[in-house]
């Protein structure tokens, strides 16, 4: 079922949750262990992410270097089929620009719609290691707009080769937004313009990336739908877990702390310090974000469910 239907059914505030697939070398029991605690909760859906490979390079007897392409988190796509299997709830795979060509990124698409899976969460992906600036692949996109736009091209039954004829395929879309712009923009409103042409090529739905400030959400949803963004907006929340994510966090997602929240963030000595301070901030921003009548609630785990765990027995 598509994540818009969940949300148009919805009688309150859903709740979902991102996993990543687990380390190269890690069974899928790892993956379920992060995932059952949170059944209880009743997903509607759950989304996966996707990795793409980072480029080593290793000195060869000769001396010569050898280009190696590593993948960390392999099989979302995999992950998504045995989480559907297993759990009987809808799967939302992350699907990225980089690495892809449009002829893959048509072929990962049918691998979807044959797996059953009706929703995508459309995204451009970012640099790999090594690289300063996002390079897209020969052939490939350059923005998630266009990569929505050949999602629902699919949608309406327009493949790219001509002689191909078949059944259109019925994907929901979904887009990522940013309440604090993205780092690359220029400026919001820049990004909103983006993120409006997203929409215009196909995007039923965005879910946000993280923040720690409710403000920062309920403006952006009031930009967005200044600007005629009408499609639900997904608030995104991140429950803060240990002393490395402190400083982090600011510096890998490009957003800020609120002053309350760093105050109590410097008091912390231990990673259970952190953990607590990040559940009790769960707690209070995801009361208010229901109480605002948000359609959903989606949690970033990290693949560690406990803090999740802990602000949902609370909220839902
Ligand atoms: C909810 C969520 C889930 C994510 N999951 C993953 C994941 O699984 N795997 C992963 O690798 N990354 C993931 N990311 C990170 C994401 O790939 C990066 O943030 C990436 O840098 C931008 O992706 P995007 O889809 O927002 O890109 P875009 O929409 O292409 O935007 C990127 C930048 O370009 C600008 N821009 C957009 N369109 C245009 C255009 N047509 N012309 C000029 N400028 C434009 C935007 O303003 C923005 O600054 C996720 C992010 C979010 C919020």
């Amino acid at each position: 079922m598509k994540v818009t239907d969940h949300l148009k059914e919805a009688q309150g505030t859903l709740f979902s949750f991102e996993i990543l697939p687990p380390l190269k070398g890690k069974g899928i029991q790892t993956l379920y262990d992060g995932i059952d605690p949170l059944m209880e909760f009743k997903p509607k859906f759950v989304n996966v992410t996707y990795h793409r490979e980072e480029f080593i390079y290793k000195e060869r007897d000769n001396g010569l270097l050898e280009k190696i392409a590593v993948r960390k988190r392999p099989g979302t796509v995999g992950i998504c089929a045995a989480i559907m299997n297993r759990y009987d709830v809808d799967a939302v795979p992350h699907l990225i620009c980089g690495g892809f060509n449009r002829e893959e990124t048509e072929n990962a698409l049918i691998d979807l719609q044959f797996l059953g899976i009706d929703n995508v969460l459309a995204l451009r992906g970012d640099s790999i290691k090594n690289e300063a600036v996002y390079v897209p692949e020969l052939g490939g996109h350059k923005h998630a707009n266009e990569l929505i736009h050949q999602i629902s091209q699919m949608n309406k039954g327009h493949y790219l080769m001509d002689d191909y004829k078949t059944d259109p395929t019925d994907f929901c879309i979904g887009a990522a937004g940013y309440p604090e712009k993205h780092f690359e923009a220029m400026n919001l409103e820049d990004d909103l313009y983006h993120l409006k042409k997203k929409v215009e090529a196909g995007a039923d739905y965005i879910v946000t990336q993280m923040f720690f400030d409710n403000t920062k959400y309920f403006n952006f949803v009031d930009s967005c739908r200044a600007i005629g963004i009408n499609v639900p907006i997904i608030p995104g929340l991140k429950p803060l877990k240990n002393l490395s994510h402190i400083s982090f966090i600011p510096k890998y997602f490009h957003i800020d702390y609120p002053v309350e929240l760093s105050r109590a963030l410097v008091k912390c000595k231990t990673n259970d310090d952190v953990a607590k301070v990040g559940i009790e901030w769960g707690i209070q921003q995801s009361k208010e974000l229901k109480a605002a009548g948000v359609p959903c609630i989606h949690y970033y785990t990290m693949s560690n469910s406990s803090s999740v765990k802990a602000i949902a027995t609370e909220i839902f």
